[in-house]
């Protein structure tokens, strides 16, 4: 019988200590950068060991930092995978205009173009439920604000991913794979573009620039997983709903980015995340699998992240199935298999029938269980850990 391989989809809870610790760093003068210090660093090194350990111990063979290196100054925070790319790259300025504050922007057909936050399908739809504070939906609160593009950008995180792949590596046992996350251009693409000429040239300015961060990350021998939730939850963001077509042709532009953004590194040693975004909202407007799985399968990467155990999405497993001619012989699913949007806790029993459903498909040697979403931020850690824990059982339970 073949051991079943888990991980997770990168943030974690993060500790007390280096929640607070964050919160007090200060910022430089640009008002959003966050400055370190030794005892900082320290911390972070240390709270990664630490956050290993306990992935190991809960019975995850594939672990990784919890996204302990991209800050994170609030207990619920829905945003650190993305606020974190501010601080690693040049070209950035606080004007006061982002995702939520500027004017919401309407599509036309052939024209497809994103408009704000506040003014997504899903939230204009359920807009009482978003505006009330105790409906459960938040999406917290970011440790830095949005900038915008205001000139070239180009990547200055050298240091910061050196000191994540330090502390990962370190904690590491000798043959064990570990993973780090890093945004997507398409998704880093997303904030308010005012220096460059169209928005091609800015998802391209950001794949030049990330991709110095993903081969630091292949070049350590780790995993690479790039976040990109932009592939399928800019359908919500998009205002009237355009046609699919058109959205596939908008997606074809981001997956080209990611393609030329890991071009030449190992294919092997990169996971996509697909994603329709982890706030605790209806999701009632997201599009479905079955009408982006082939353009989405156009990335050259080695392994596929994707929710698959939420109510909104669990279902599509079956499209998987359909879908299969499409799916390349060397590719390695990573389902979701415990949520982030629900503080119930998964049986074991129905985590491993969720793993046996995709290793019918593609065999269990190539299925990495996983969580649908990062924990950190969205539930409770206490719940968290306890989600952590099914995971692993329910991994050991499978039969297949
Ligand atoms: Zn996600």
């Amino acid at each position: 019988m073949t051991r079943i391989e888990t991980t997770t989809a990168g943030s974690l809870p993060r500790t007390e200590a280096l929640i607070a610790a964050n919160a007090a760093r200060t910022f430089a003068e640009d008002g959003f950068t966050l400055q370190s210090t030794p005892e900082f660093d320290a911390l972070v090194a240390e709270a990664t060991r630490d956050v290993v350990e306990r992935q190991r111990a809960a019975g995850i063979t594939q672990p990784g930092d919890g996204e302990f290196g991209k800050a994170m100054s609030n207990a619920v925070d829905y945003g650190a995978w993305w606020t974190y790319s501010f601080q690693r790259t040049s070209g950035l300025e606080l004007t006061g205009k982002d995702i939520f504050s500027q004017e919401p922007v309407r599509s036309e057909p052939g024209n497809v173009r994103l408009t704000t936050f506040p003014d997504r399908r899903d939230w204009t739809a359920f807009a009482e439920a978003y505006q009330d504070p105790e409906s459960g939906i938040s999406v917290g609160k970011n440790a830095t604000a949005f900038p915008a593009t205001t000139g070239p950008i180009t990547y200055t995180g050298q240091e910061a991913i050196a000191a994540d792949t330090r502390n990962l590596a370190a904690a590491l046992q000798p043959g064990e794979r570990g993973f780090l996350t890093a945004i997507a251009p398409g998704s880093a693409a997303r904030i308010e573009n005012e220096f460059y000429g169209s928005e091609q040239e800015h998802i391209d300015a950001w794949a030049a620039a990330l991709r110095e961060e993903y081969r630091a990350v292949t070049d350590a021998g780790l995993i690479l997983q790039l976040d990109d939730p932009s592939l399928a939850e800019n359908w919500d963001q998009i205002n009237p709903e355009p046609s699919v077509a058109d959205y596939l042709a908008f997606t074809q532009i981001r997956i080209d980015a990611i393609n030329q953004a890991i071009e030449g590194l190992p294919k092997e040693q990169i996971r996509l995340h697909l994603c329709w975004g982890s706030w605790h909202g209806p999701h009632t407007t997201d599009i479905e699998l079955k009408h982006i799985l082939k353009t989405v399968l156009g990335a050259k990467v080695g392994q596929i992240s994707f929710e698959a155990a939420n109510a909104r999405h669990e279902h599509e497993w079956a499209v998987w199935e359909d879908q299969k001619d499409l799916i390349p012989d060397d590719l390695i699913l990573v389902p979701g298999v415990v949520g982030h949007s629900t503080n119930l806790v998964e049986h074991p029993d129905l985590v491993a029938q969720r793993i046996e459903r995709f290793a019918k498909i593609v065999g269990p040697e190539r299925v990495i269980a996983a969580t649908d979403c990062g924990l950190g931020g969205r539930v409770h850690p206490q719940i968290a850990w306890a989600k952590l824990e099914a995971l692993g059982e329910g991994a050991r339970r499978v039969r297949v």
